[in-house]
């Protein structure tokens, strides 16, 4: 028996995994065989694995420069990808802070945005989420996700926050909702994943909703903290699903696809307002946060790859083409009685399987699961959930075979 503990892995029931031994484009190698990584090793990859120009970068920082501190220190690759993140996100978001996964960026966040109004002398503390959210699996980003079947055990440990409904159709009753909340004068922030709420089901909601949502933070002062982790870099269809609705958040997060999914690494970008709250000559106003590989040289180098990438090639037309792709494939299946709400945002593609019990430990997931993974094909349905997230690279051909498994499968 293995030694390794695997993550969201039943050790008890679950077959021993494949073992990977090369990835390229959109495949992953298994001692079993290719598999086509049809949900970008879990929404990380963008442009393709193994993409020989973020490759590259690596290569050449690791034979020159690697971990430092970065209290106190700084490095080109660090300050190359904060000029050019602040260059490419929403208005207003001039400071960025590095850390090394999308919990900790939002942890960041949440320590940001608490910071500020104790630093402002205002005692806002209360922290509003969406239903069906997740930030992570952390303490702190467990206690603004979704409650339920993952975390039922660490709930003793976790703070309260206000839950918002999910934005259904034109969201009146979130947005109203949310207004009343607001006008309290006792929330320090709001934090969401715009368009698309991943872990909690890919379920999506309009643009005019965060437009709305935002509109009401700036009429009772509150901070918007998008949560872009898994919709940042072309996911929806834009460079940043807030692009979408025209919206600047206060706090942005991004990780998952910043290296391209080849390096660990993440930021948390920050408006002038909530910079300048924290810096004082009163030294306990002083950010105290870090993680030891804080501003890695080796993984910025590797963002800064993607991000040439992403400005070199033409991706909002590829982006489009891949959504296209998508959108036929799902009407394919429209007629389908197995299959109902079929959603899509962006390269995003989901539908959800007819089955008399739903919810996350549907067993119709892991059925699904091994099915598809016999025709050489990777994805992990949410509960009864099914989703196509495809590094952007994608061949027509290749999401015909990841929807014909998924069609071939018999509920
Ligand atoms: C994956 C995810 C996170 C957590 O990122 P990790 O790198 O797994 O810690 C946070 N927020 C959203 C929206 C995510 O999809």
């Amino acid at each position: 028996m293995s030694a390794v503990w695997h993550p969201f892995f039943q050790h008890a029931t679950e077959p021993a995994p494949p073992r990977a031994t090369g990835s390229e484009g959109a495949y992953i190698q298994t001692d079993r065989g290719p598999l086509l990584d049809a949900i970008s090793s879990w929404w990380v990859v963008t442009h393709g694995h193994n993409q020989p120009e973020i490759v590259e970068a690596i290569r050449e920082t690791a034979g020159t420069l690697d971990q430092v501190i970065f209290a106190g220190l700084t490095h080109a690759p660090a300050e190359e990808l904060a000029e050019a993140l602040v260059a490419m996100a929403p208005a207003g978001l001039k400071h960025v802070f590095y850390s090394d996964s999308g919990s900790t960026a939002v942890e960041v966040a949440l320590k940001m945005a608490l910071g500020y109004w104790r630093h402002e002398g205002d005692g806002r503390h209360r922290i509003a989420v969406i239903e069906d959210s997740y930030h992570g699996d952390t303490i702190g980003t467990m206690s603004m996700g979704e409650r339920g079947v993952f975390n039922a055990a660490y709930d003793p440990l976790m703070f309260a926050v206000d839950r918002l409904p999910f934005p259904s159709g034109d969201g009146a009753g979130t947005l109203a909702a949310f207004e009343a909340l607001a006008a309290s004068g006792r929330m320090a922030a709001l934090i969401l994943e715009p368009l698309v709420l991943g872990a909690g089901g890919m379920r999506m909601y309009a643009p005019s909703v965060l437009a709305g949502l935002r509109a009401i933070c700036d009429r009772h002062d509150v901070l918007m903290i998008a949560d872009e982790v898994m919709t940042g870099w072309g996911r929806t269809g834009r460079l940043w699903a807030c692009d979408q609705a025209g919206v600047a958040p206060d706090i942005l997060c991004t990780s998952k696809g910043l290296t391209g999914g080849v390096m660990p690494l993440a930021a948390t970008l920050a408006t002038a307002r909530i910079f300048e709250a924290h810096r004082s000559v009163d030294r306990r106003r002083t950010f105290y946060h870090s993680s030891s590989y804080t501003a890695n040289p080796i993984a910025c180098a590797a963002a800064l790859a993607q991000v040439r990438l992403w400005r070199a090639s033409p991706m909002q037309a590829r982006l489009e083409a891949l959504g296209a792709m998508q959108a036929e494939r799902l009407a394919a299946l429209a007629g389908d009685t197995r299959f109902t709400n079929p959603r899509r945002c962006g390269t995003i593609a989901a539908l959800d399987l007819v089955v008399p019990e739903g919810g996350y430990l549907s067993e119709v997931g892991p059925r699904m699961r091994a099915h598809v993974m016999a025709k050489g094909v990777l994805l992990r349905p949410l509960g009864n959930t099914v989703y196509v997230l495809p590094p952007y690279g994608v061949t027509g051909a290749d999401l015909d075979l990841a929807w014909g498994a998924v069609a071939s499968f018999e509920v």
